[in-house]
């Protein structure tokens, strides 16, 4: 998508603090931070939201899943915990029309969101 921000920090036309990156993700930190750590985990390729996604996508939403482990390991919250949250649309609180996956932790979170 050619004004998509994401696909652009994908193809690393722009800048971000890149955490993780395999041949299908890439992982950075959010440039407005809800915790002390608060990555953005999205698919390289172009998805407008999880309403997108297809039977035939399964497999690639699972390794999503499993590359946010990765990180959390990797960014020391995965024994204290952390949460990760997947907006879908206006209402969901979706501003950037490219999946993502919000992975949030290194403090007490609270439950229930707003
Ligand atoms: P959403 O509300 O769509 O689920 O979350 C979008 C997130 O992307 C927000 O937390 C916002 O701070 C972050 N964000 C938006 N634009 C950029 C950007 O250009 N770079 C980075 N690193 N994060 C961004
Ligand atoms: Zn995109």
């Amino acid at each position: 998508m050619p004004d998509c921000v994401f696909c652009k920090i994908g193809s690393r036309e722009l800048q971000a603090m890149v955490v993780y990156e395999d041949p299908d993700f890439i992982a950075f930190r959010d440039i407005n931070p809800m915790a002390p750590v608060h990555v953005l985990i999205i698919p390289k390729a172009h998805y407008d939201s999880l309403e997108e996604f297809q039977a035939q996508d399964a497999n690639l939403l699972g390794r999503m899943m499993l590359a946010a482990t990765h990180i959390a390991r990797q960014e020391r919250v995965a024994e204290r915990g952390y949460r990760l949250i997947l907006n879908v649309g206006s209402e969901g609180g979706q501003a950037v029309r490219h999946l993502h996956v919000h992975l949030i932790g290194g403090r007490q979170l609270q439950w229930p969101p707003g």
